[in-house]
């Protein structure tokens, strides 16, 4: 079966064509007949059972049905979750059980949704296949040989394969938006501060992210305006003048102009992946806006100025696991530094070990100025020049990703390669704009993603304008 739109689930649930029971059931079981992509690390069975009956009896007593009664969902595993152990995929944090859970999640529940498994990802988030996760690879719905992208690549593929209507993820530099273009899907990455991060495992906190993966632009809608807005737990969130709201404002699309990144086009994307995205640009232009083309030269800077950045915040967030409050801890340690070193050496894997010795490199005072210091004044440099394009733009668009999803292996003997997938996806983290990835067409049977940005805190002007080219294109 495949699920319809969440409003359509909820309605049957408030009509008693359906139970919330049933749908955990048929959940859980897509999660077994799928079983070979391996898009989950743990399942909430006997939690998301229960949670499906109390609502179930509301129902029955003609309680009022709540926006997301009885829909089942699917959150990666570096968000905090009651009832399942939340390793982000690691070792050092196998089996751990937080003591409180994501501000996004209690959002879900209160509005009836319920948490049927953890998704996969690579360890930490770091990585853009999976194959950094210290547990197992996920398979990409349309070639078990390939990737399905990441780090949040287990939650694109269970929302690709049906498993469930809906999932959440997060994207520091792209995890999101690429495998939800390697797996068909949307994906969306909101605005930096839309979604609290409260209970959700910190990788670059100047740059993470808070999304959703559906099958289209009416569910994205439909579950952002119920975990965004402001959260005192995250002081970081924005006003809630800001939120993503479910009501889709019509556009005069002659008075909209978009801008297609110029850079994104250059030499390194697949010509077969040009293709796809010039004919998706073309039927967007024949719907009466103005396309032009536009530069933004610092882009080309991005990608090095996220891998100094990045790995800076991402060794002062794993400084936390240390091997003495939670998570891994060495027991045969003959000493506190001992401790600290054995710990953190059988803990972490060589993604997580590498990013924190990048970061503490550029933070090390000898080589913070050439490093850390620069990095950070050539990323003023690609907000200042995002606005300026802004002032004459709506939306900017490019492909997702210059590739389709590679083979599993392919890429995993060089950081470089690996790291180029993210070419086109950090600008939009760096800036903390909303961006956009759209199912755009198939080169080889394989998908392609259409990449769209917003100005910052303009979520649902981006979302609004997704809409019409939902219907207008798709
Ligand atoms: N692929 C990027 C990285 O490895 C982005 C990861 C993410 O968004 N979590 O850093």
């Amino acid at each position: 079966m495949s699920w319809p739109k969440i409003e359509s689930i909820v309605e049957s649930l408030s009509s008693g064509q359906t139970t919330a029971t049933e749908n955990v059931k048929v959940a859980l079981s897509n999660i077994k007949k799928n079983s070979q992509y391996q898009t989950v690390i743990s399942t909430l069975d006997k939690e998301a059972l229960e949670r499906a009956k109390l609502i179930d009896l509301d129902i029955l007593n003609n309680k009022k049905v709540a926006k997301l009664a009885g829909v089942p969902f699917i959150a990666k595993d570096n968000f905090l979750v009651f009832g399942a152990p939340t390793t982000a995929a690691s070792n050092i944090l196998k089996g751990f059980h937080a003591p409180y859970q994501a501000t996004a999640i209690d959002k879900l529940e209160s509005e009836g949704a319920i948490c049927v498994a953890k998704a996969n990802m690579d360890a930490f988030a770091h990585g853009s296949s999976t194959e950094n996760s210290d547990f197992f690879v996920t398979k990409n719905p349309y070639d078990l040989e390939r990737v399905a992208g990441g780090s949040s690549g287990g939650s694109a593929a269970s929302v690709a394969l049906d498993i469930v209507p809906f999932s959440v993820g997060t994207d520091t530099g792209g995890s999101i938006r690429q495998p939800a273009s390697f797996c068909n899907v949307v994906g969306f990455k909101p605005s930096y501060g839309m979604v609290s991060r409260s209970g959700v495992i910190a990788m670059g906190s100047s740059l993470d992210t808070i999304g959703t993966f559906s099958k289209n632009i009416a569910d994205t809608r439909y579950v952002m305006s119920i975990i965004s807005g402001r959260d005192p737990l995250d002081s970081t969130t924005l006003d809630d003048s800001f939120k993503i709201v479910n009501k889709h404002q019509k556009m005069t699309l002659s008075k909209i102009k978009i801008g297609i990144i110029k850079e994104y086009l250059a030499d390194d994307l697949n010509p077969d992946v040009k293709k796809v995205i010039l004919s998706a640009i073309n039927k967007i232009k024949r719907m009466g806006l103005v396309v032009d083309e536009v530069s933004i030269p610092s882009i080309d800077l991005a990608l090095s100025v996220y891998y100094v950045l990045c790995p800076a915040e991402v060794a002062s967030n794993l400084s936390r696991y240390d091997g003495q409050r939670f998570g891994y801890s060495y027991l045969e340690a003959s000493n506190l530094e001992d401790s600290y070193l054995k710990s953190r050496t059988i803990g972490f894997g060589d993604e997580a070990k590498t990013r924190i010795m990048i970061g503490s490199y550029v933070l090390s005072s000898g080589y913070y100025d050439a490093y850390y210091k620069k990095a950070q004044t050539v990323r003023t440099k690609l907000i200042n020049d995002f606005n300026q394009v802004f002032k004459n733009y709506d939306f900017l668009i490019g492909p997702t990703v210059p590739d389709v999803a590679f083979k599993i292996g392919e890429k995993s003997s060089s950081k470089l390669e690996m790291y180029l997938n993210d070419i086109m996806t950090v600008a939009a983290n760096l800036v903390g704009i909303p961006a956009i990835s759209l199912p755009a067409g198939f080169v080889n049977n394989l998908p392609v993603g259409l990449q769209l940005m917003g100005q910052i805190g303009k979520d649902n002007q981006l979302l609004d304008f997704c809409q019409e080219i939902e219907e207008n294109i798709c």
